[in-house]
C-alpha cells in the first residue's frame, strides 16, 4: 500500500491522477498539490464520483520553493512524489524529496525557466561547445544527483512519459528479447489528431514551442550532429493514421540512450507536423513571439512566449475537439545470432477513446498513463534501486505488461519499412 503526492494538475497530471485512482489496491492515498488548488479540487471531485477507493486530498504548493515543498512532504509523509508540474521544477522537487527522504518520479528532464540567468548560461554554453547540442534541456543537472539519491537509498525515476519514457522501455525490451546488438534506433512520434484550431499545442505551449523551434540533432557514433530546425524531413506511412510529414528534432531520450547503450551507431527522433503548425510557428518565431527574454511593454515587463501561452488554447481543453489517432514507437536495426534484423515496436492511441475514458486528448493520455506506470513500479518496489535512472535502465517486462493492462497496448512488427 502506498501514499503518493502528485505535484501539478495540468493536462498530463489530470490523466496520471485519474489512472492512479484506478489502482487503489496499490495507491491507498493520494495528495494532489499545485499552484491553483481549484484545479486539484475539481479532479478530486471527479475521482470521488467514481468507485475508486483511493483517498484523495489536495493542497496548494509553490514547487519552486524548496522549504515550502519539503514542509508539505514531511507533513503528508508520502512514499513517493510524482512531479507532473513543469521541467522548471525538477531540481527543487528533487531537493525537497531528498530533504524529506522520499522517492522521486518525473516525465521530462530539467530545463531552466530563465535561460538568460548568467550562472546557468555559462554552464550551458560550455555544454553546447563540449557536447555539440544546443537544446536548453539536458540530463546533466539531474544526473548530478546520482550520489545524493544513492547515499539516501532513494530512487529517482526520470522521464516516464511516452517520449521520453515508453520509447526507452521499447529500446530495453528490443534489446532484451530481439537483439544481441542494436545498430540504429529511429523514434517516430506521429500525432494524426485534428483539434480544428489553426494553431494550438498538445501540451504546455511554452515547453512545446521551445522544443520544436530549437535546432534538431541526432547521435551518430557517440557524437551529436546538430542541424537547423526542421531541416531534415521524411514521410512515413503510420498504421492508424496514414502518410505524414515528419521532421528530425532533438529529443531528450537520445542523450540517455546514447550514454547507456554506446553500441548503438545512430539514434534519431522524428515528429510529425502539419503545414499550418509549421507556418504559424515560423511566423511567431520571426516576429519574436517565441522569445524567453522579458521586454518592456507599456511600463510592464512581459515574456513574449508566456504572453503567447496565455493566448493559445489550454491543452487540457483540446480533449473534446480532437479526433484521430497517435502512433508512437521505435524502429530498430541490428543483429540477432549473427543475422541482420529490423523491428518496429509502437502504440496506436485514439484521441476520442481517451476522451471517453478520462476526458483528455491522447497526448495527455499517452504521457499520463506511463507517468502512473512508472510511479506504480517505484511504489510497489519492482523498479526501485538507489540512484537516478531513466526508464531504459530497468527490466522492461513489468512496464510493458502494465502498458497493455492500463490502456496503451503495443505491437511488434518484424521487417518494417525503414526511414532513410
Ligand atoms: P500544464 O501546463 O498543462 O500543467 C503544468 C502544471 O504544473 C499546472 O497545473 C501548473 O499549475 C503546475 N505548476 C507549474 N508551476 C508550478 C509551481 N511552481 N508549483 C506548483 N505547480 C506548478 O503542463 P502539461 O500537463 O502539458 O505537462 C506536464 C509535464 O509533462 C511537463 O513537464 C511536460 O514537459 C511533460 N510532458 C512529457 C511528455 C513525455 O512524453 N515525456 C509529453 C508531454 C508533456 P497551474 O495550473 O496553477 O498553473
Amino acid at each position: 500500500m502506498s501514499r503518493v503526492l502528485v505535484i501539478g494538475c495540468g493536462g498530463v497530471a489530470q490523466v496520471a491522477i485519474q489512472k492512479i485512482a484506478m489502482v487503489s489496491e496499490v495507491f491507498e492515498e493520494m495528495m494532489i498539490a499545485s499552484r491553483t488548488i481549484s484545479k486539484c479540487d475539481a479532479v478530486k471531485a471527479k475521482i470521488e464520483a467514481t468507485n475508486s477507493k483511493t483517498k484523495v486530498t489536495t493542497a496548494t504548493v509553490d514547487a519552486d520553493n524548496v522549504e515550502e515543498l519539503t514542509a508539505l512532504i514531511k507533513d503528508y509523509e508520502p512514499d513517493l512524489v510524482l512531479n507532473v508540474a513543469l521541467p522548471y521544477q525538477d531540481l527543487t522537487i528533487m531537493d525537497a524529496c531528498l530533504a524529506a527522504g522520499v522517492h522521486y518520479v518525473d516525465t521530462a528532464n530539467y530545463e531552466p525557466e530563465d535561460t538568460e540567468d548568467p550562472e546557468w548560461r555559462a554552464i550551458y554554453e560550455k555544454r553546447c561547445k563540449d557536447l555539440g547540442f544546443s537544446a536548453y534541456f539536458d540530463y546533466s543537472w539531474q544526473w548530478a544527483y546520482q550520489k545524493k539519491f544513492e547515499d539516501a537509498g532513494l530512487t529517482a525515476l526520470l522521464g516516464t512519459g511516452f517520449d521520453p519514457g515508453v520509447t526507452s522501455v521499447f529500446v530495453a525490451y528490443a534489446k532484451k528479447h530481439y537483439f544481441d546488438t542494436i545498430d540504429t534506433i529511429d523514434i517516430l512520434d506521429c500525432n494524426g489528431g485534428d483539434h480544428g484550431y489553426a494553431f494550438a499545442t498538445n501540451f504546455n505551449p511554452e515547453i512545446n514551442l521551445r522544443e520544436v523551434s530549437a535546432p534538431g540533432s541526432y547521435m551518430e557514433n557517440g557524437k551529436w550532429i546538430e542541424i537547423p530546425a526542421m531541416s531534415i524531413h521524411r514521410t512515413y506511412n503510420f498504421e492508424g493514421v496514414g502518410e505524414k510529414d515528419m521532421y528530425l528534432l532533438h529529443h531528450e531520450e537520445i542523450e540517455a540512450l546514447g550514454r547507456n547503450l554506446p553500441e548503438v551507431k545512430r539514434i534519431r527522433f522524428f515528429m510529425t507536423f502539419g503545414q499550418s503548425y509549421l507556418d504559424h510557428m515560423r511566423c511567431l518565431e520571426d516576429v519574436g513571439m517565441l522569445s524567453t527574454e522579458p521586454i518592456n511593454f507599456n511600463g510592464q515587463e512581459i515574456v513574449p512566449i508566456q504572453f503567447l501561452t496565455a493566448l493559445l488554447p489550454d491543452p487540457a481543453s483540446l480533449g473534446p475537439r480532437t479526433k484521430g489517432k497517435t502512433n508512437i514507437g521505435c524502429i530498430f536495426t541490428g543483429k540477432k545470432d549473427g543475422v541482420e534484423k529490423k523491428l518496429y515496436i509502437y502504440n496506436v492511441c485514439d484521441h476520442q477513446e481517451c476522451y471517453k475514458e478520462v476526458g483528455s486528448q491522447a497526448i495527455s493520455y499517452t504521457t499520463g498513463v506511463p507517468a502512473m506506470i512508472g510511479t506504480l513500479l517505484v511504489a510497489n518496489g519492482t523498479w526501485r534501486k538507489p540512484g537516478v535512472f531513466t526508464t531504459d535502465e530497468f527490466d522492461p517486462d513489468p512496464y510493458m505488461e502494465a502498458l497493455n493492462k492500463y490502456g496503451l497496448p503495443w505491437k511488434v512488427e518484424e521487417n518494417p519499412v525503414l526511414v532513410d
